[in-house]
């Protein structure tokens, strides 16, 4: 059994990473960062506001996430490409800040990689969610270069998106998810850190896949 953790801010390409060293090594990939995505969406939906402790812990309590087959469903249903907008990107920063939010999918995260492999990747899998994964990793790139591929991602789905708010956005989020309270984004003691700045995505899933293959 293997247990892979990314950590790393927005945009650092932990996704693409992460889902290319899963198929590869023929594992399970648990996008965690689209779970906070989901709830951000659903809060946004019934217009919760994350003061309403009432409200949110009756949203919590009635929510089901799950993936299945490279989707996430939200309440059974599909969500992927509602999730994925500057706006819900935002919502989903608020969200996870909240720590009824964070113990809800945290347990969530627990229980899905179980006794299974996995890669994992979020802002707190090193840290919190498996402390005990047999391998850790934080990726970073500057805010430029981050800001710049969730550029070209978001304009290759056809998004009329602004190069100059995704930056200021992209900044945003990296002093919400570090300055937080609860879990801020740090990188685990035992983690290696990879800034891919001038790495190809490439390069950092055979840095991981030559790793793992070391311990299989
Ligand atoms: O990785 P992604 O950009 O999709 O994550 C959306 C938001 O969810 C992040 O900005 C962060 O605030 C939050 N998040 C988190 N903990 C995780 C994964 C994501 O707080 N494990």
């Amino acid at each position: 059994m293997i247990r892979i953790a990314i950590d790393g801010p927005s945009g650092a390409g932990k996704s693409t990473v992460a889902k290319a060293v899963a198929e590869r090594l023929g594992i399970d990939y648990i996008d965690t960062g689209a779970m906070y995505r989901a709830l951000g969406y659903k809060m946004k939906l019934k217009k919760v506001e994350p003061v309403e402790d009432d409200r949110l812990a009756e949203l919590l309590n009635s929510t089901e996430i799950d993936f299945s087959e490279g989707n996430i469903f939200l309440d059974g249903e599909i969500v992927n490409d509602r999730i994925r907008t500057p706006e819900i990107s935002m919502a989903a920063s608020a969200c996870s800040a909240l720590a009824s939010v964070r113990k809800k999918l945290v347990e969530i995260q627990q229980g899905m990689a179980g006794r299974k492999s996995v890669v994992m990747d979020g802002r707190d899998i090193g840290t919190v969610v498996l402390p005990d994964a047999e391998l850790k990793y934080f990726i970073t790139a500057s805010p430029e270069e981050r800001a710049s591929r969730r550029y070209r991602e978001l304009i290759a789905k056809g998004q009329d998106v602004s190069y100059d708010r995704i930056l200021s956005e992209t900044c945003e989020r990296d002093h919400n998810d570090s300055t937080r309270e609860v879990t801020p984004l740090r990188r685990a003691d035992d983690a290696v850190l990879l800034d891919t700045t001038d790495m190809t995505a490439e390069e950092v899933i055979n840095r991981i896949c030559t790793d793992a293959c070391k311990m299989i």
